[in-house]
């Protein structure tokens, strides 16, 4: 079969510009691509035809080849064997005309986008570690040195994965570096491009030619690592803070993931505590409830002096302002709650019991509570929420 014309398979005159012979080109190859014509045998000869064509009117020196000798011109030097171009020389030669220009390229959206799309970046896995707290830590807040072994950047090859940092390396061929591979499939909207991972790098875009010896081209190697944490004031038992970035580093030059941090608390001796309140129970001899006294409770910081009022009853509760816990992102803080109990003695002397069985006739000692004495739901409210 004749061959035709290059001129007029682009439907271009002889003396046309490149630009002209490129716009001709575009043309053509957007109404006979075969994702437009699948199963034309007709439009893909068309399609190669014109391809070719173009292969040889936009190279200056095949041009004026074949300017000079036509078709017998391009047989030996020329470079197209017998067989005229195939489908993949045609859709690499698509990254020069329709690759650099953005957009423009109607229902194709960007072909053969070599090296612009975004490499993949390796992240890191996440760390989690558990941090004691006692009571003190939650109310003050901590500094805190945690060791964990994890995976950090390999220092002889700088995190690259290659012997020697960065030289070692040649340009995937499968993605030409871009790390993933586009494929266009159609639908009944037109064309989609979808891009995956390219499977011979694994999205690097690159390939190790001779591994570090310390990582096996990982980049990444087990080490021990200190690592500060400021852990604020008002932190609750299993509370989750995140530190970013001080998680495990992601092979060849990724990205650290995050170190979690889950608060566990350590139970105080003395003091309980209940949300931002702290808890005491608080015991005073019997004849201290009646005649009133000062005494010292342990608080999270040190000691406070309480005083009871004479006649105190059992079940009162005390409000030491401000000496619970802050809020984590707030201002208020809580208070201590001291619960007043009056001990009853369980085994007394013959005297005591002599003198107690005296007061047991005493109008005084009979209950007589007031509305205020009685206040034990009010009291309480709190903590039956
Ligand atoms: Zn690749
Ligand atoms: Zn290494």
């Amino acid at each position: 079969m004749a061959k035709r014309d290059y001129y007029e398979v682009l439907g271009v005159e002889k003396n046309a510009s490149t630009q002209e012979i490129k716009k001709a080109y575009r043309k053509l190859a957007l109404k006979f691509h075969p994702d437009k014509n699948p199963d034309d045998k007709e439009a893909e000869d068309k399609f190669k035809e014109a391809a070719e064509a173009y292969e040889v009117l936009s190279n200056e020196e095949k041009k004026a080849k074949y300017d000079r000798f036509g078709h017998a011109g391009m047989g030996g030097g020329g470079g197209f064997g017998g067989g005229g171009m195939n489908m993949d020389d045609i859709f690499s030669q698509f990254g020069d005309i329709f690759g650099g220009g953005g957009g423009g390229f109607g229902g194709f959206g960007g072909f053969g986008g070599g090296g612009r799309g975004a490499r993949r970046v390796n992240r890191g896995s996440n760390i989690r570690v558990k941090v004691k707290m006692t009571l003190a830590d939650v109310v003050n807040g901590v500094e805190k040195k945690i060791k964990v072994k994890k995976y950090v950047s390999c220092k002889p090859c700088s995190g690259s994965g290659a012997e020697g940092g960065s030289g070692g390396f040649t340009t995937c061929d499968t993605c030409k570096g871009a790390g993933q591979v586009n494929r266009i499939t159609n639908t009944f909207l037109g064309q989609m491009q979808t891009a995956s991972t390219c499977p011979t790098c694994g999205g690097d875009g690159k390939i190790i030619t001779n591994k570090c010896n310390s990582c096996h081209g990982d980049g990444i190697v087990k080490d021990d690592d200190t690592i500060e944490l400021k852990i604020p004031a008002g932190v609750e038992d299993g509370m989750q803070l995140s530190v970013s970035g001080k998680g495990n580093m992601g092979a060849r030059n990724g990205v650290a993931g995050d170190l979690i941090v889950q608060i566990e608390e350590e139970e105080h001796k003395e003091l309980k505590r209940d949300g931002n309140n702290i808890l005491y129970d608080l015991y005073i001899p019997f004849p201290d409830a009646i005649l009133g006294t000062e005494v010292t409770v342990p608080t999270v910081n040190g000691k406070a002096k309480i005083k009871i009022e004479p006649g105190t009853q059992g079940g009162k509760v005390l409000r030491l302002r401000n000496k619970g816990i802050p809020e984590v992102n707030g201002y208020r803080t809580g208070d201590q709650m001291v619960n007043v109990n009056v001990w009853t003695p369980q085994a007394l002397s013959k005297e005591e019991r002599e003198m107690i069985e005296k007061l047991k006739g005493s109008e005084n000692f009979a209950p007589n509570p007031t509305e205020q004495d009685k206040g034990f739901f009010e009291r309480m409210k709190d903590y039956f929420k």
